[in-house]
């Protein structure tokens, strides 16, 4: 069995508890204005090829993104970083992109980390056939859940999609005994408006198993991967999210979670 990645980084501190190795799946069915792994958007392997300025020269070069791995491979890797998962209590991450594009592999990778005594997380968009979503979600130890844009309208016109089936998944979630953390990105003027913030909130109420809210602020070190990829940037002039206003959502959600954080 194999699968597409395009990254593995291990010593992640910021995709779940403790040290966890995150791998990066590739392929994702959203587009959203401002991702920051456009790497990851294409399913398949990608062959870049251009020109870098050095000095007087123009050096041609090209490029590979993505690599195929095989199930074995991917839980070797796992295990060996199992000393640090061990002292922290991490474990691994799946995400990307959206892992569950590659539902089959993910599934057993999962189960097989699991079989192996090393914690799983699964870090997803929730934008995937309820059926793939429940059957996946249900091995992993924990789910970490993107909640982006709450009105419809709003979240097609910045993901490229309806937000209908992601809280359709969520709702389900949240009625599981699934240990979650919600992931929400704080992009200005698009996700942190009042209406917004308040709508998360008032959702998160039934939310009985929320373990933490990470909220996620928008910085512009995607820029040069939009450049590199010959991708235009819609959000190029944005600057990155004030650290006040960091600080004013973070305690906005203090009574929704038993603990918030703002993430890198
Ligand atoms: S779901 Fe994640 S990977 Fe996909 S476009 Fe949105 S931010 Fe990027």
């Amino acid at each position: 069995m194999k699968a597409i990645i395009f990254d593995i980084r291990s010593f992640s501190v910021h995709d779940g508890p403790g040290i966890r190795t995150t791998f990066f799946f590739k392929g994702c069915p959203l587009r959203c204005a401002w991702c920051h792994n456009p790497e990851s958007h294409q399913p398949g392997l990608q062959k870049l090829s251009g020109s870098r300025r050095l000095g007087k020269q123009t050096i041609p070069f090209t490029e590979e993104i993505g690599k195929i791995i095989s199930l074995q491979h991917a839980l070797n890797r796992a295990e060996a970083d199992r000393l640090f998962y061990e002292d922290s209590k991490g474990g691994i991450t799946l995400s990307g992109g959206e892992p569950l594009m590659q539902a089959g592999f993910v599934k057993a990778f999962l189960d097989g980390a699991r079989l192996a005594g090393i914690h799983t997380a699964l870090d997803t968009s929730g934008f995937v056939h309820k059926s793939v979503f429940q059957e996946v979600t249900m091995s992993a130890d924990l789910v970490l859940f993107d909640l982006k844009i709450m009105d419809a309208d709003l979240h097609r016109k910045f993901t490229g999609k309806s937000n209908q089936l992601i809280l359709d998944n969520f709702k389900w979630l949240i009625r599981q005994k699934t240990d979650f953390i919600i992931r929400i990105p704080l992009i200005k003027d698009i996700t942190d408006t009042t209406e917004n913030l308040q709508a998360i909130r008032d959702l998160l109420k039934q939310a009985k198993y929320i373990q933490r809210i990470d909220l996620l602020p928008y910085h512009q070190t995607a820029c040069n991967k939009y450049d590199r990829l010959g991708l235009s940037y819609s959000l190029n002039h944005l600057p990155s999210y004030p650290i006040d206003k960091q600080q004013y959502v973070k305690e906005y959600f203090n009574d929704s979670a038993p603990l918030v954080t703002l993430g890198a």
